[in-house]
């Protein structure tokens, strides 16, 4: 059986996502852990969700809607959209799986930003497709003009992740709009929204009006980040009908589970949910900066709910150190960056908590 297995699959690494906190309990015996490694929201979901989703429990015998037509009305109320722009998504995850299922063939060339979201290698890797990686600029921002530079006659896709993961810089409306004037209409651009939701800088291309005008244009956006539902699984793309369509023939019927669909529902309710917490992102965002300028520590300035900062030493090493003391972040190696870690920003006392057993380790 191994040896019908495509080569680029045995070729895979084993992506190695946040660890969860039961494994770090069970494995380092260590309690009281603060999980700062996901980019998760420390405030958890809008206690709007948590109470609605007691009432959905009974409906768990059924299939969900396998066009998630409340979930999409309500998008649609939100921004303003026809059903026909949306599709809801296993986690947006599963909707960047989905474009290489119908964009990319074996050969083909998918361009993104280097450091970026890991899953984009993964998912092109998976389809046999070309990775063609374009280093950030030294301020650690997309290169747009490489980006567009690189594309060739084999390219399907180009990835921009807005803010960037890891670096939670982000591409300003003028830029974009220059990107997708040069790129031909038949390259699929992806959009990815994951952290838009915490962005602060005026500049910040929000994309919703574009995509009336650029029909290979798609949005992706989540309930996993500011929403706080990580662990229900619900993300969506917005797009033309055409591109939408595409991708809603290939995914499976009951993609998005019941309850992810009425607690996406209700989350996007209570809109002082995200409010509060981007406030509490805003607080220890500014706590983090204060006292890492305190300690003479580099970092990027973030628009994301998420930040890298440079300690200088082996990022491996201190992402253990960290781990002993109950706090699970990512070390920069796994983005190419060895002395730099990433940290989700915390509800304040995981903020001290993180600063404090830092500069015991360092
Ligand atoms: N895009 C980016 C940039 C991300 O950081 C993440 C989460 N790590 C995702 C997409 C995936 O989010 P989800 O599948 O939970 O919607």
């Amino acid at each position: 059986l191994m040896r019908k297995v495509r080569q680029n699959v045995r070729e895979l690494g084993r992506y190695q996502p946040g660890k969860p906190i039961e494994e770090v309990k069970r494995k380092y015996q260590v309690d009281n852990i603060i999980k700062m490694a996901s980019n998760e929201n420390p405030l958890g979901p809008s206690p709007l969700v948590l109470k609605l989703l007691r009432e959905g429990l009974q409906g768990i015998h059924q299939y969900p809607d396998s066009n998630c037509y409340y979930l999409k009305q309500a998008l649609c109320r939100f921004y303003n959209l026809e059903e026909e722009n949306l599709i809801i998504g296993n986690g947006s995850d599963e909707i960047i799986d989905l474009i290489m299922a119908v964009l990319v063939e074996p050969g083909d060339e998918v361009i993104y930003a280097n450091p970026s979201f890991i899953k984009y290698r993964l998912a092109v890797q998976a389809a046999g497709g070309k990775s063609v990686e374009i280093p950030l600029r030294k301020d650690f921002t997309h290169d747009l003009k490489k980006m567009a530079n690189a594309v060739t006659r084999k390219t399907r896709v180009i990835f921009i992740c807005n803010p960037n993961n890891p670096t939670g810089t982000i591409v300003g409306q003028g830029e974009i709009l220059d990107f997708l004037s040069q790129i031909p209409t038949d390259i699929l651009v992806v959009i990815d929204q994951a952290y838009r939701e915490y962005v602060t800088d005026p500049t910040y291309c929000d994309g919703l009006n574009l995509i009336h005008k650029y029909p290979n244009l798609l949005l992706l956006r989540t309930f996993s980040k500011i929403y706080g539902l990580a662990g229900l699984r619900v993300g969506y793309g917005i797009g033309h009908p055409e591109i939408i369509d595409m991708l809603n023939r290939v995914r499976s019927p009951f993609n998005v589970n019941l309850l992810a669909q009425k607690a996406a529902i209700f989350a996007l309710q209570d809109q002082n949910h995200v409010l509060t917490s981007r406030y509490v992102n805003e607080q220890g965002k500014k706590y983090l900066y204060q006292n890492l300028d305190k300690v003479g520590l580099d970092y990027i300035p973030t628009q994301g709910n998420f930040m890298l900062i440079n300690t200088g030493c082996d990022a491996q090493e201190i992402f253990e150190k960290l781990l002993m003391r109950g706090i699970i972040i990512r070390p920069g190696n796994i983005f190419g960056l060895p002395t730099w870690i990433r940290i989700t920003i915390g509800t304040e006392n995981a903020n001290k908590r993180f600063i404090s057993a830092l500069i015991e380790i360092l």
